[in-house]
């Protein structure tokens, strides 16, 4: 019954960028709950960057993994972008992309969707351009530490933002709660926080690899954000679940706060 916490070293040992990326971003004509969820967030992610004001210099990504789809339309409102994540072999997927090196994941189908909601003003190899100008450095993260990003000079960004990372990185409430202030460290004062993930998931999987989450609802999840010394400005939920095979969640949430001037 007791099973402890997904590790941060089994993150490194058992975490497959490929088999993830097949799994939850093949964005084909297939009908799937994978695809559905995705373009709910592609539709999040453009309402708050391209109409709801957030923008800014530069936008720090936290656990990136493998994926880019989260930075399509923040990379329109934002000059630099960095992306972070724990493992080596993320950070190394995200690069193949970024160089258009042989074998990098085909995002054109997302990048493709993202161009339509933003009205078709630029076209897809366009846009895919101005994404690998935008994305200035690809960094190790780590959300438990005080300085998420070691020792790396960095100017205060005015924006962080999180997909599917903290529920995977942080195995119980107070461990949240203590990310969010590590993070808030890196975020100049007014800076927006923008965090997506699931709403009371306990798991995913990859295949037949099996990673914990940590099952938050909304009240859970805005107090966290509002004890770490941000205001909650917007909170969207998304009510739709992964495949049951996949992963346990009552949908998704999308949150964008702000950080109190007087918070540490
Ligand atoms: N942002 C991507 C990937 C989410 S998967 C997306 O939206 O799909 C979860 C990610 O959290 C993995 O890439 C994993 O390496 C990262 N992660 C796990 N523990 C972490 C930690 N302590 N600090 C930073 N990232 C972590």
């Amino acid at each position: 019954m007791e099973s402890s916490f997904t590790s941060k070293d089994t993150y490194l040992s058992h975490f497959n960028p490929r088999d993830y990326l097949e799994k939850y971003y093949n964005f084909g004509s297939r009908h799937s709950a994978e695809n559905e969820i995705l373009r709910h967030l592609l539709k999040n992610l453009f309402k708050i960057f391209c109409l709801d004001g957030v923008k800014g210099d530069l936008l720090i990504d936290i656990g990136s993994g493998p994926t880019i789809y989260q930075l399509l339309s923040a990379c329109e409102s934002f000059k630099e972008i960095i992306a972070t994540d724990y493992t080596e072999q993320n950070l190394q997927e995200l690069q193949k992309w970024l160089k258009k090196e042989p074998g990098a994941f085909d995002w054109s189908p997302v990048v493709t969707y993202v161009c339509e909601l933003e009205g078709n003003r630029v076209k897809r190899l366009e846009k895919e351009e101005k994404l690998r100008r935008v994305v200035r450095q690809v960094l190790k993260c780590d959300v438990t530490q005080s300085q998420p990003l070691g020792s790396v000079a960095l100017p205060l960004a005015d924006c962080l933002l999180s997909t599917l990372c903290l529920d995977a990185a942080c195995p119980d409430l107070p461990a949240y709660c203590a990310a969010l202030r590590n993070l808030s460290s890196l975020l100049k004062p007014g800076g927006f926080l923008v965090v997506v993930d699931a709403l009371k998931s306990s798991y995913y999987m990859i295949g037949e690899q099996k990673f914990s989450s940590l099952c938050l609802g909304q009240e859970a999840i805005e107090a966290a954000v509002r004890e770490a010394g941000f205001s909650v400005e917007q909170f969207e939920v998304i009510s739709r679940k992964y495949s049951s095979t996949m992963c346990d969640n009552e949908g998704l949430f999308s949150l964008v706060g702000r950080k109190l001037s007087k918070s540490v």
